[in-house]
């Protein structure tokens, strides 16, 4: 018996959309339990549809701030550049990664999609909540040495 693809009851139906599947975007076949269900497979498909460009792109944009910025502001030992190069990249893909939970393909196979935004969101929160002890962590550092 197929399992609902957003919560992984028992399914009878299934539908296939066009979306995300790893890199590109093709037909895939979802399974689902009730009418509800089938709406919120809609709901995440047509946002990760609309949405995944963008999340690549912040993704991409905060790699770079993080990458490039971070070891300049080290290297010219500016302890304010490096705050906000180490804390402002983190604080962002938190919030980037708890708007926009997309999981991979696998993960929303293996987790259910229900599971994995909820998983991937929490994941948001913890990163958000690292970069907030590294700030202070580092703000602490300052003031002591
Ligand atoms: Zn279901």
């Amino acid at each position: 018996m197929p399992k609902c693809s957003f919560c992984g009851a028992e399914a009878n139906e299934s539908m296939l959309v066009n979306t995300y599947n790893g890199g590109s975007k093709d037909d895939v076949h979802f399974y689902y339990c009730c009418e509800e269900h089938k709406n919120e497979i809609k709901k995440y498909t047509d946002y990760v549809n609309k949405n995944a460009t963008k999340f690549i792109v912040l993704i991409l944009i905060d790699m770079l701030l993080f990458s490039i910025g971070m070891p300049i502001a080290f290297s010219i030992n500016n302890f304010y550049l490096s705050l906000i190069f180490s804390v402002i990249p983190t604080i962002a893909l938190g919030y980037i990664i708890n708007k926009y939970p997309f999981a991979t393909p696998n993960t929303n196979k293996s987790f259910k999609i229900e599971k994995s935004i909820r998983v991937t969101k929490i994941l948001g929160v913890i990163i958000i909540l690292i970069g907030i002890i590294i700030a202070l962590g580092m703000i602490l550092y300052k003031v002591i040495v």
